[in-house]
């Protein structure tokens, strides 16, 4: 596929492979932008503003209403493009674009309800007879940089609220998965006026680095890696942020867990695209009067998966997003092994594929649980009652999601009350997001919320305006 820029398609003669890690077949290539064509994308997006300003709230509303029909259309053709380039299983891909279709319909939604507010200015000292209100305005130009493992629906969390505020945007997509978001942003082209919609393909760091650099980009929203985050957010200057970064989750079963619910939830919570989640299962602690009858649940389950094509419906667990990743899962593992845990099950490699791990006796110094671990393992980390549990879920760098099992209404409590992450769930495993409701993590995990009504907040600026009224 090629890059969009001012509604053209822009090919270079540097080329990159997009290859299927299911079986290390190129599905595609894409173009390495150099800085003449990232300066183009900013300038095409800088001239844009001028025209989406011109839209009425009402022709927002429609445009990205029509952009969510047309993505309904193309539902199989984009989901198949996931699993190519990603190994996602094509249920997986399936549900991604469900999601899609509904984050788009709620930023549609959205562009009708950006109120600014009566100010009642008065209550000042000198504010007499000034009535005063304020507006929301747009940014202008947003930079939406986009991690592997959602490449649909993270970047619609990204463009759609940006459109919806009438903000131009350059969606720059990872290189190890780019086709199906290049794939949503001509869709969303199409509905816009040139240069609305802009797209960059190519190294993340040669691309960040010139967007970072250049004041005509108002804001980067962003989603990926710690590092990363940690170097846009050292580089950004005046730029407005959003930083949806890594996570190390933690979920706590408590010794009267409905031991079976809490099974459940953690095969779907640690094994989802083969562990490849921000908010996936990292660390399962466990109170150890329930410590043996919840593994040998958890093995049980975990041994039923299905490992394969996953372009299979019957798919359970695909391939890691490539090589290096299942060399760094296997590395951690057999460092925690060396350190004292047991391999329950799995550990199994070949190829690109990981089996589904159960670990027990890790403790929570082992790297497996210190970083983030995309891979699908199951860490369990035995703990003698709820406060050590608490103080084990905190000690990290990470603060993304948490979950917690029990049936006591005193323990849940202490545990939300207690526990640093953006979000806390009772009974459910942490690996828990609906599209509407407000994500974003705490410490290292990042800064901001997504969630259409409060991504479209952050993609706005506030202006007062007063009159003298004597
Ligand atoms: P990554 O940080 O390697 O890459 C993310 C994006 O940043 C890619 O598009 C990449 O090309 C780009 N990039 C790389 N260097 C850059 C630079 N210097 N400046 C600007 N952009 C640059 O992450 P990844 O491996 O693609 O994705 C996995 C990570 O994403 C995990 O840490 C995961 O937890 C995180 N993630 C977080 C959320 C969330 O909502 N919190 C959701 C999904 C994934």
């Amino acid at each position: 596929m090629d890059m969009l820029i001012n509604s053209e398609k822009i090919s270079t003669d540097k080329r990159l492979d997009i290859i299927n890690p299911y079986d290390n077949t190129v599905v595609d290539t894409i173009p390495v932008a150099d800085e003449k064509i990232v300066l183009e994308a900013i300038q095409s997006a800088k001239h844009a503003e001028e025209k989406i300003n011109e839209l009425t709230s009402r022709e927002i509303y429609y445009r990205l209403s029509d952009a969510c029909e047309d993505l309904r259309q193309q539902k199989e053709k984009i989901a198949k493009s996931i699993t190519q380039e990603t190994g996602k299983p094509i249920n997986g891909s399936l549900y991604e674009l469900d999601r899609s279709i509904e984050t788009l319909m709620f930023a549609a939604e959205e562009s009708k309800r950006i109120y600014g507010e009566n100010v009642p200015i008065d209550a000042g000292l000198g504010g007499n007879n000034v009535m005063a209100f304020t507006k929301k305005i747009p940014l202008g130009v947003v930079a939406a940089i986009t991690p592997f493992n959602y490449p649909v629906n993270l970047a619609i969390h990204k463009m759609a609220p940006a459109l919806a505020a009438r903000n131009t945007v350059i969606l720059k997509p990872s290189k190890e998965a780019p086709l199906s978001g290049l794939m949503l942003a001509e869709i969303l082209a199409e509905h816009f006026p040139n240069g609305v919609v802009n797209t960059l393909t190519g190294f993340g760091k040669e691309i960040g680095d010139i967007i970072l650099a250049n004041d005509d980009v108002n804001k980067i929203s962003f989603t990926g890696s710690v590092p990363t985050g940690v170097h846009i957010a050292n580089n950004a200057g005046m730029k407005k942020l959003t930083l949806e970064l890594g996570g190390n989750d933690p979920t706590l079963i408590l010794k009267d867990a409905d031991i079976d619910k809490a099974v459940a939830d953690i095969i779907n919570g640690a094994y989802l695209f083969s562990g490849q989640v921000c908010m996936g299962v990292k660390r399962i602690i466990v109170e150890n009067k329930i410590i043996d009858e919840f593994t040998d649940k958890l093995v049980k389950q975990t041994n039923k998966l299905n490992v394969g094509n996953p372009m299979d419906k019957n798919t359970d667990i695909g391939p890691l997003i490539n090589n290096n990743a299942v060399k760094y899962v296997d590395e951690v593992v057999q460092d925690a092994v060396q350190l004292g845990a047991d391999i329950e099950t799995g550990a199994k490699v070949k190829d690109n594929f990981y089996w589904p791990t159960v670990l027990s006796g890790v403790k929570d110094n082992m790297k497996i649980v210190c970083n983030e671990t995309f891979g699908p393992i199951a860490p369990i980390i035995e703990v003698k009652d709820i406060d050590e549990a608490i103080k084990i879920a905190n000690n990290s760098q990470y603060g993304l999601n948490a979950g917690v099992f029990t049936e006591n209404i005193h323990d849940a409590l202490k545990c939300v009350n207690s526990i640093e992450s953006g979000s806390v769930f009772v009974n459910k495993a942490s690996t828990f997001r609906t599209d509407n409701m407000p994500f974003g993590g705490f410490k290292y995990s990042g800064m901001g919320k997504e969630g259409i009504k409060y991504a479209v907040e952050d993609m706005c600026k506030t202006k007062l305006i007063g009159f003298n009224l004597n």
